[in-house]
């Protein structure tokens, strides 16, 4: 384990190389984190010791690899204070939860002239699934507004709440913009008008304490792999009672109770929803980088990409080509922080900042009626994980000021 938050990079053998003769600066956290060695290890230990298929056989391997898969399941059921581990469903990723709720919930919970509420900022997993199932039930999907500040406008999500409402599916923290979302007032809202609440937490789970029952979501849904896991594993969360009234997602082995020819009953939940073989080694994974992460400490993690957002931002607003989008106060920004510099395009931007060893994200973000929305069709974004240094924030700013000296000489 790192002995402090502050050298944590050297756990990751990843960030400790040259890119283009430059030392590697990693700011695409948002699209995807990196694997300690800590992971890395566990991923090895699983395949060398106990990989096996699970809840299956009776020989000694498959009971370990079925014990390591279920720890796996009490350890993220802590991490984000679900009252059971029955209410983790491992998926794919967060796509693949959020599309499971629209599929399921969603398909038996929604009729024509019913409403589905999300906001003007959702990542296009938390959006797509809701338009196409609004589209086949003829109901209406409506987007929540921005501030000024980039922040979720609280007084419009009390107008298109009403009580034609049945699902109100919001993101916990922005891909886009950094911002953090009041979740758990807007499910107060929901809940007041005998709607659902689903939490997209992709951007939010790796970087902050989540409580889900403090929040009061029915769902809540995040990917492994923007939390140092491997890519493949993924959460869906669902309140118990939710979850059993819920109808099937897939059919298969495991998931059932008994099989005759003409019908067949279902397992209890988790199971029902985990059809076919499920990725043990990916759970095994995401349950090595839950234990690291709590070593480290939520709040911890939290702070340590408040300062570097402290240190980045105000220099980054300082720049006058600079065009930041989301809220400029760094205490309102979560390590997500995505800009444009004047004239320039944003994939020219992040492939000279590669030039000089900074990994950053240019394009729509998956985010299009976002993007509508600010004007541009594109941005650079830079975003941060707790083992990011202010040396990596100093490359940036410094890559940022080259870049502008290499399109123009100075000039724009
Ligand atoms: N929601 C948000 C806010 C995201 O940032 C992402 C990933 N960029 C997703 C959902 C989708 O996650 P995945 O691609 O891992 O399924």
């Amino acid at each position: 384990m790192a002995c402090s938050i502050n050298d944590a990079q050297n756990d990751f053998p990843i960030l400790n190389q040259q890119v283009n003769d430059e030392r590697l600066a990693y700011l695409d956290n948002a699209a995807t984190t990196q694997r300690p060695r800590q992971v890395l290890a566990a991923l090895q230990h699983f395949y060398e010791h106990d990989n096996a298929n699970v809840h299956r056989g009776v020989h000694t391997l498959a009971e370990r690899a079925t014990k390591d898969y279920e720890d796996a399941r009490v350890k993220v059921q802590h991490f984000i204070n679900a009252a059971s581990a029955d209410e983790i469903i491992f998926t794919k990723g967060c796509t693949d939860s959020l599309n499971m709720i629209a599929a399921t919930y969603g398909e038996a919970n929604v009729s024509a002239g019913d409403e589905i509420v999300i906001s003007i900022m959702e990542h296009h997993s938390n959006l797509i699934p809701w338009q196409q199932l609004a589209r086949r039930k003829h109901a209406t999907l409506k987007y929540i507004g921005l501030n000024d500040q980039g922040q979720l406008d609280m007084e419009d999500a009390r107008q298109k709440i009403t009580d034609k409402t049945k699902i109100v599916a919001v993101t916990h923290a922005s891909n886009v913009l950094g911002t953090v979302t009041p979740l758990k007032e807007l499910a107060k809202l929901a809940h007041q008008h005998g709607a659902v609440i689903v939490g997209d937490g992709a951007q939010a789970v790796p970087h902050m304490p989540v409580d889900v029952q403090d929040l009061g979501v029915d769902f809540y849904a995040f990917s492994g792999h923007k939390m140092m896991s491997p890519m493949g594993i993924g959460v869906l969360y669902g309140k118990a009672d939710r979850l059993r009234a819920m109808p099937l997602y897939q059919y298969g082995g495991e998931m059932i109770s008994e099989v005759h020819r003409d019908h067949s009953t279902w397992a209890d939940i988790p199971f029902k929803f985990e059809a076919g073989t499920q990725n043990v080694a990916g759970a095994v994974g995401l349950g090595a980088a839950v234990d690291y992460l709590q070593a480290l400490g939520m709040a911890n993690v939290q702070a340590k990409e408040q300062e570097l957002v402290d240190y980045v931002l105000p220099r980054l607003t300082a720049l006058p080509y600079v065009t930041v989008y989301g809220p400029q106060d760094p205490r309102q920004h979560t390590g997500v922080i995505a800009f444009n510099m004047a004239n320039l395009h944003p994939h020219d931007v992040a492939t000279a900042l590669d030039m000089d060893g900074v990994a950053v994200r240019a394009g729509h973000h998956c985010a299009q009626p976002l993007m509508e929305k600010l004007g541009v069709t594109a941005t650079a974004r830079a975003s941060f994980y707790f083992y990011n240094t202010w040396r990596d924030a100093d490359q940036l700013i410094k890559a940022i000021k080259e870049t502008k000296e290499f399109f123009d000489g100075g000039t724009f």
